[in-house]
């Protein structure tokens, strides 16, 4: 005899429509939420220079538009500083070769409405 899995239900729409959507994510196939199963650390860069710190502009959501520190996720088999080099690469093509560490903090991340 053979079990059958507990379907898994969306926390957007309530349906009982969340499929496996790659390595930590899933995915509703009634109103496309992806849900990512994880714990995230992310880190950002606090960059001064003459006097004056550097921010970015968010591309995306939660909070498309506003001003934000450069920085983003922690990849998988990826140290806090090499994800902050990578990501000061990835979006200000700046070499980093030189940080020091200010702090750590717990945060809640807001996506798609959902805490
Ligand atoms: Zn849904």
């Amino acid at each position: 005899m053979q079990n059958t899995p507990s379907p898994l239900f969306c926390v957007k729409c309530a349906q009982p429509s969340l499929v496996q959507h790659g390595e930590k994510a899933y995915r509703c196939n009634e109103c496309d939420f992806v849900y990512f199963h994880n714990v995230a650390a992310a880190v950002g860069a606090l960059i001064v220079c003459n006097g004056q710190i550097l921010l970015v502009e968010r591309a995306q959501q939660p909070a498309k538009g506003k001003l934000d520190l450069p920085g983003g996720f922690v990849d998988y088999n990826e140290s806090n500083e090499q994800a902050l080099k990578r990501e000061l690469l990835e979006e200000l093509q700046l070499p980093v070769n030189d940080m020091r560490y200010l702090f750590s903090c717990p945060n809640r991340y807001l996506y798609k409405d959902i805490l």
